[in-house]
């Protein structure tokens, strides 16, 4: 008798045939598709969770072959967004799964849309801000998250079970300034701690997928170079302004065109409000006869004597050699929200 791709898995007792159905029914949407996102989708894919919404907003860089398993030089080359290059790689891998490349920027506009028709939420991110909100918007929707970073050699992991265990402003406290923690583009980071983490975090989502009683409801912490992994209890703040008091003070902070630094880049991200009237084309069409506009299945590129940006057709605009926000926001009033 032939036996089927899931064999090893199917004679694993805690997960068996009947766990794998559960799986192959499962949906699950991870946020950012970098070091940590990349490995959990691979995971998760290799494990036939039936349904996977990868979500990114950039594209695969040099840099980003260090740590982030799925990608080539060939996607560097083609400038692929990472939740594209991401999703055919993997469907590669596995083409019975449903896998789905959303490249736009999370932002408290779409958050909700992205992940409240999902079982479980997994963290890939490379910025607090976001992961701040995506913990909002996990407990105003009792969403499942799996917290999981990574700086330097070490990382961190915690599931958030809504209602049930500490959310992760309990675990870190308030969102700190910008610039006032160590992040990978300030100190670093090596490939084997953002597997590590991965791995416990795909780990984590399968048992949460499967009810088990296994799931993990201490933070973990741990570190390559320094050789160790500990176990430890959060207690759940009652004064928590998130899973405390539910307010949810990010998810409401709605500011027209708000600006962001990228990480790493000697540009700066514009995010418009999100209402679905964009329009990309028109807009398109107009550049075409300001500079050289080159579109291809993802975004366009423009550039002139004066500017060089990215557009993406939900409007968002990546404007690369500006000086601060306040440059980019202007070439965004000039040349894209007219
Ligand atoms: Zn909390």
């Amino acid at each position: 008798m032939q036996v089927g791709r899931y064999h090893r898995q199917e004679i694993f007792y805690p997960i068996g045939s009947e766990g794998q159905q559960k799986l192959k029914g499962a949906r699950v949407c991870i946020i950012g598709i970098g070091a940590l996102g990349a490995s959990v989708a691979n995971m998760l894919a290799q494990a036939g969770v039936g349904y996977l919404r990868l979500i990114d907003r950039d594209i695969v860089e040099l840099t980003n072959l260090q740590r982030q398993v799925l990608f080539t030089e060939d996607d560097v080359k083609q400038q692929l967004p990472k939740a594209e290059a991401a999703r055919m790689h993997i469907s590669q891998m596995n083409s019975e799964i449903e896998i789905e490349a959303k490249i736009v920027d999370v932002n408290p506009y779409n958050i909700e849309k992205l992940i409240t028709d999902v079982d479980v939420v997994v963290d890939g991110l490379d910025n607090l801000e976001t992961r701040y909100l995506l913990n909002e918007a996990c407990d105003k929707h009792g969403i499942r998250y799996v917290y999981g970073g990574v700086v330097g050699s070490g990382g961190m992991m915690m599931n958030v079970l809504p209602g049930e265990t500490p959310c992760l402003e309990c675990l870190l406290g308030p969102l700190p300034e910008e610039g006032s923690y160590d992040t990978c583009d300030t100190v670093g980071v090596i490939s084997p701690i953002t597997n590590i983490v991965a791995s416990y975090e795909a780990a984590e989502t399968m048992k949460l997928l499967l009810d088990s009683e296994s799931v993990c409801r201490q933070a973990i912490s741990m570190d390559a170079w320094d050789s160790y992994t500990e176990f430890f209890d959060v207690d759940k703040d009652p004064e928590c302004p998130v899973c405390g008091k539910h307010q949810y003070t990010l998810l409401e902070r709605r500011q027209k065109n708000y600006t962001a630094s990228l990480c790493g880049h000697d540009a700066y991200q514009i995010t418009p409000e999100d209402d679905g009237t964009f329009d990309y084309d028109g807009i398109v069409a107009a550049l075409e006869t300001e500079g050289e506009a080159k579109r291809n299945r993802f975004f366009t590129t423009f550039k002139n004597d004066e500017v060089d940006f990215k557009l993406f057709p939900d409007g968002r605009a990546i404007i690369n050699g500006v000086k601060d926000g306040e440059a980019a926001r202007q070439v965004f009033a000039k040349y894209i929200d007219r």
